[in-house]
């Protein structure tokens, strides 16, 4: 019997999906738990209109194997899970929605641990934390490590700087042309960061209040969002979408790196050789944007969050993507191989220790 759920759960071995749902609060939502081979499982919440409940399952699905490789390879003892809410963030998100998937969280006893995604808040995780004690991502005030927007964006830079060194000669940021698409949460502290470095932005977004913002603030100029990929610069900065590394913007990037936070940047694998065809030094999207994270998740180190350390873990990034780079030049395989390759050492070293 053909059925692309079960079929997917096999090739790439999760360990279960849990389907959750409550008709009072009209609550449907998808946990998916890939791996807890170096400890629990633990990723965002996304709330999402899917098309689909195969759509929002498999959505679950990728994302969550997604948060293995990027713990695996970020040397963080935590396992790849993920959970989706299917609904309308703007519109159908009710106290009682979000404390029912904090029970059904807490219902996994630590299995999972939840934290911030597309469509949930800071504000909202507090809510699910009333009824559940496995929530990563928190206000302050509520002792969690509050925004990770801007250590995110710090990891990014310290793997630009790693990639400029690669393919350019010299990490330093200052005098490259960067051209950055999307100023948010992480977008916007990126382009503060490579200001003060700097560098020449190049931006673009969707909203016109940002970039016009921006425009004023930094001197930036701005490139229309459709236009932004084929722009001439050293460093294509995707901090928006996934899947930006297609069919249709692969043939036309005119770059010699690609670094950003954006996940899931390859459409498909395939684009990533594309990549390495072209020259072009892929920054593997894991790797790179692995610094919210880090950062986020220091919490649960014995001892409680200690910002210093956690920052000085973000800043590690950089040594990792060297790593990264030297690998797949060793092998002659594209950036995104070795990623993945030293990230399934790690998971067989601790499967490996389990025998002792
Ligand atoms: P965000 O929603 O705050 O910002 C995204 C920005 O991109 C918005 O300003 C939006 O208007 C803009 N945008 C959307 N479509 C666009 C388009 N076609 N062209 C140009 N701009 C467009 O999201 P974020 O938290 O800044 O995250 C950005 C990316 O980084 C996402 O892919 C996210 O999954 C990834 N990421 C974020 C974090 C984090 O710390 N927030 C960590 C790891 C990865």
């Amino acid at each position: 019997m053909k059925s692309p759920v079960f079929d997917y759960l096999v090739r790439y071995g999760y360990k279960k999906v849990v389907l959750c749902q409550n008709g009072d609060v009209g609550l449907r939502a998808v946990i998916a738990i890939h791996s807890t081979d170096l400890g629990p499982a633990t990723g965002g919440l996304r709330m999402w209109t899917y098309d689909s409940e195969e759509g929002a399952i498999m959505d679950a699905l990728r994302l969550a194997r997604g948060m293995t490789y990027k713990y695996a390879a970020a040397g963080i003892n935590l396992g790849g899970g993920k959970a989706v809410i299917i609904g309308d963030p703007r519109t159908d998100k009710t106290e009682g929605l979000l404390r029912a998937v904090g029970r059904f969280i807490q219902s996994l006893h630590g299995e999972y641990q939840t934290g911030e995604d597309v469509g949930i808040t800071l504000d909202d995780l507090e809510v699910i934390h009333a009824e559940c004690d496995y929530v990563v991502t928190l206000p302050e005030h509520a002792g969690g490590a509050g925004p990770i927007g801007p250590a995110t964006a710090h990891g990014v830079l310290e793997a630009m700087k790693a990639c400029c060194e690669e393919a350019l000669g010299d990490p330093s940021l200052k005098g490259r042309r960067v051209a950055l698409q999307g100023l948010g949460a992480v977008g916007w502290p990126a382009l503060e960061m490579l200001a003060r470095a700097g560098a020449k932005v190049a931006v673009a977004d969707i909203d016109r209040a940002k970039t016009e913002g921006a425009r004023r603030q930094f001197g930036v100029k701005v490139v229309p969002p459709a236009d932004i990929a084929a722009q001439p610069c050293d460093v294509f900065a995707p901090f928006a979408l996934g899947a930006v590394i297609n069919d249709r913007t692969a043939p036309r990037l005119r770059c010699k790196i690609v670094c950003g936070s954006a996940n899931n940047q390859l459409a498909e694998e395939r684009h990533g050789d594309l990549l390495a065809g072209r020259g072009i030094l892929y920054a593997p999207d894991y790797i790179a944007n692995a610094g919210g994270t880090i950062f986020d998740t220091d919490r649960l180190q014995k001892g409680g969050f200690n910002r210093e350390r956690a920052m000085r873990n973000v800043g590690r990034i950089g040594e990792r993507m060297r790593e990264v780079i030297a690998l797949a030049k060793r092998e002659r395989i594209p950036t995104y191989r070795a990623a993945d390759r030293l990230a399934e050492a790690r998971l067989r070293m601790a499967r490996g220790l389990r025998m002792i």
